[in-house]
């Protein structure tokens, strides 16, 4: 049987090792270890926060191992998940199919997304447990004609228990995460190795032989028939062009901002992670408790059951780029010219909410959907595959979205990996 490697566990890997194990032997190597929730108390976090030791948002990274947190050189927040289950594990769980962008390429994912939805639970039935916030803030974008729509989620939120960490991840087992279907490809016997840090590529001949990886202190090969990187937006494009395979400078990362406000006993840090949405032409807004924010940003100094926020996701430029140093990413004019429309809209509804405008403020800006640098086009509809990459390497991850998409990408990651995989077992004839 040929060798399959997948570089990553998140959403793009662990759908393609799942599609392909059986067909092929599959190896999946993971940079980051086992996941565990952020465990810490928040009233242990309060009383830390008031020391001033909490004044950088990578220190997150210390307490909490399986978020990584990097900055850009302008101090935008880039986070990802480090760890088995990638980022999905620290989703707010939205299960959106957002491929507006692909169908306009001649990609038709139906099939993919009917296989996701018969794999996943996904549902709506978070609603009844809302608190009164959120149905405010429900009712205000209602009157004020902005169409806001429950947020369908990936897993069995009735058993939700309303502690509103979501995106510390889930500690009752009540959001889906791509760990599940790395658990199911290893019960079908591929194989898992943690701690592995791919760096390159190694080519022969214009084919890959395999990878490079460092694994703790050594620097390990590990050959392969076919290699697959779903490494995420930030990662996949370091590894192609470690191994001489140039990207392009089209980074999007659909940056948040929170637009918030004291209000006592508002309650929502024991909310679900974004309940509904208002889709707006170039951004969303949520309900969000902005944990970065919360603990690092001297304005969000409020005890956390008193603050209310309401977060923009913008679709921003196609512009950035990242290498194995930095990663380079501004908001270009006319995305800081939307950011601002929409601030305006926030401080609008929360204004309807009781708030007084001059008391409202704004939290850090951060991003967590990166991808776009082999962006797919409408000549690779057919072969999810760019002629910069030699035959038997895949890309399955967020890198290949042809557009920023300002709105949670897991679903369509997920079934761009699983066309990937489709295409391959038929190119192999199995
Ligand atoms: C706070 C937050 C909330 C979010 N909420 C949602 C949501 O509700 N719904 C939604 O659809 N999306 C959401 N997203 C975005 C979504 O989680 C990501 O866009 C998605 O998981 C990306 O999938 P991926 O396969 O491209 O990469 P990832 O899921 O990031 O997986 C990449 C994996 O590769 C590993 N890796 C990286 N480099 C290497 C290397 N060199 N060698 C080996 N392994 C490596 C990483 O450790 C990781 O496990 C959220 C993101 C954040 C940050």
């Amino acid at each position: 049987m040929k060798r399959v490697i997948v570089v990553g566990s998140g959403a793009g890997g662990a759908a393609a090792a799942k599609k392909l194990q059986g067909k092929f032997q599959v190896t999946v190597l993971e940079a980051g270890r086992e996941f565990k929730p952020f465990s810490i108390n928040l009233s242990v976090l309060e009383k830390l926060r008031k020391t001033g030791l909490f004044f950088d948002e990578r220190e997150i990274q210390l307490l909490f191992p399986s978020m990584s947190v990097k900055k850009t050189p302008d101090s935008m927040v880039m986070v990802s998940g480090k760890g088995l289950g990638g980022t999905t594990t620290l989703s707010a769980g939205n299960a959106l199919r957002m491929d507006k962008g692909l169908k306009d390429l001649g990609i038709d994912l139906d099939d993919e997304f009917e296989e996701l939805y018969r794999e996943i639970p996904v549902t709506n039935d978070h609603r009844p447990k809302w608190r009164n916030s959120t149905k405010k803030l429900f009712e205000i974008c209602t009157e004020m004609g902005l169409n806001p729509v429950p947020l369908p989620k990936l897993g069995n939120y009735q058993r939700c228990t309303g502690c509103g960490r979501c995106v510390l991840g889930c500690r009752y087992h009540v959001k889906w995460d791509s760990r599940q279907f790395l658990n199911a490809a290893q019960d079908l016997g591929a194989e898992l190795i943690t701690g592995c840090q791919v760096v390159k590529l190694v080519m022969e001949k214009g084919l890959v032989k395999g990878v490079q990886a460092q694994k703790g202190f050594n620097t390990v090969f590990y050959p392969a028939d076919l290699v697959i990187l779903a490494a995420g937006g930030f990662s996949t494009p370091v590894i192609l062009q470690n191994s001489g395979i140039e990207c392009e400078s089209r980074l999007f990362v659909d940056p948040v901002l929170c637009v918030a406000a004291r209000q006592k006993g508002s309650l929502q840090n024991k909310e679900l992670s974004m309940p509904f949405a208002v889709q707006r032409e170039h951004a969303i807004l949520s309900p969000y408790f902005d944990y970065l924010s919360f603990f690092f940003h001297p304005s969000w100094r409020y005890p956390a059951q008193d603050i209310v926020s309401l977060m923009i996701k913008l679709a921003d430029s196609s512009a950035g780029t990242v290498d194995n140093k930095n990663i380079r990413k501004t908001l270009s004019d006319i995305d800081q010219e939307r950011l601002r429309e929409e601030v305006g809209l926030c401080i609008e509804i929360l204004a309807r909410y009781g708030i007084k405008k001059d008391t409202i403020f704004l939290g850090t800006i951060n991003a967590g959907h990166p991808g776009g640098m082999l962006p797919l086009t409408a000549n690779e509809a057919g072969t999810f595959h760019s002629p910069r990459l030699p035959e038997n390497l895949y890309v399955a991850d967020a890198t290949l979205f042809p557009e920023p998409l300002g709105n949670p990408p897991i679903l369509t990651i997920m079934a761009m990996a699983k066309r990937v995989s489709k295409i391959i077992i038929d190119k192999n004839g199995l």
